[in-house]
């Protein structure tokens, strides 16, 4: 079975990543461990223009941190993603591959003006934590509006999905 790797890329709750470490093991059936966390590698990734950090090439720093890894690695970090054509991401993942980063930057709702729900947000988390892990896991876009491989391009629609897979995305990866 492969196992998954939490891999903190500071700045980072540790509390959240800790938290993951549960629900993902029920979802995945995997196990799940957490890495030594890494400090430099969003700096590397920020972009000054945008004052933001670049989603893909956080994805190729991991890379060369985890070269060879047999397991799923998914960095998880604080900092506000992006890809070049989009205002932000909520993370990115190498599809059918080893790597993924996510983001909490935009899951909190203090972003947005509105009183902080550590309950939501951490929902939010772990719900985008099984996405990114999906498509590493081959899984594209789900129809099914309650899969977490639901496409989300706002908290509202991450909101309205749950945290698991649908029976038909646990199949397709082999854990139904
Ligand atoms: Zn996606
Ligand atoms: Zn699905």
């Amino acid at each position: 079975m492969i196992s998954i790797r939490l891999a903190p890329l500071i700045p980072v709750s540790d509390k959240v990543v800790n938290e993951l470490v549960s629900p993902l093991t029920s979802i995945f059936q995997s196990e799940v461990s957490i890495e030594q966390s890494l400090r430099d590698l969003t700096e590397m990734s920020y972009d000054s223009s945008r004052a933001q950090y670049n989603s893909t090439s956080c994805i190729r720093e991991l890379l060369k941190v985890y070269p060879d890894s047999t397991s799923k690695i998914l960095g998880i970090t604080s900092v506000d993603l992006f890809v070049p054509v989009l205002t932000y991401v909520f993370g990115e993942a190498q599809l059918d591959g080893t790597i993924a980063v996510m983001s909490t930057y935009r899951l909190d709702d203090a972003l947005y003006g509105m009183e902080a729900d550590p309950i939501i947000f951490f929902e939010r988390v772990l719900k985008e934590a099984v996405h990114e892990l999906g498509h590493t896991y081959g899984l594209i876009h789900c129809k099914n509006f309650e899969c977490a491989m639901h496409s989300s391009t706002s908290v509202e629609d991450v909101d309205l999905k749950g945290a698991a897979l649908c029976v038909e995305c646990q199949k397709k990866i082999g854990i139904l």
